[in-house]
């Protein structure tokens, strides 16, 4: 994989059926905060972000949508696909209160791997949800 230091675009790739509840405003200020899963990304790089979802069980279109993103980045700016990267939401690949991690967490990797995108994981990452999980009240 990459190094994060060499990304210019974000999709930020989030749960469809958390999304119903959520904005995604706390994922956006980890962005911007650069905390959680983006402290790998320079602060004083100005980066792209954008937030998709999964497009609900099991996933399946998130590899059309990230195909649309790569084409028209490609034609519009001349961004390629390996300045972006993937970060699969925290409501996705950790215990926390919406839920247990996505039961087809596999299966999503697996089809953006077929992307060609380089794929990494969280996002916010809440000080409170990492004390539950460290006492094991989401298990
Ligand atoms: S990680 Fe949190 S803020 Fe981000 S999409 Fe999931 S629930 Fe919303
Ligand atoms: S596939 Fe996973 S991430 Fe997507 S809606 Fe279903 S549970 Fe959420």
């Amino acid at each position: 994989m990459d190094s994060p230091e060499n990304k210019d675009y974000v999709v930020v790739v989030q749960c469809h059926i958390v999304q119903e509840h959520c904005s995604g405003y706390f994922c956006e200020k980890a962005f911007h905060e650069r905390t959680g899963g983006f402290a790998p990304y320079p602060k004083e790089k100005p980066l792209r972000m954008l937030s998709l979802t999964c497009g609900g069980c099991c996933g399946r279109a998130v590899q059309r949508k990230l195909m649309n993103l790569i084409t028209q980045a490609r034609k519009s700016e001349g961004i390629e696909r390996d300045r972006i990267v993937v970060q699969l939401s925290s409501c996705i690949t950790k215990n926390n209160h919406h839920g247990p991690p996505c039961p087809h967490l596999d299966y999503l990797r697996a089809v953006i791997a077929r992307t060609g995108l380089d794929v990494r994981e969280d996002t916010r990452v809440s000080a409170l949800a990492e004390k539950r999980r460290r006492e094991g009240l989401y298990d």
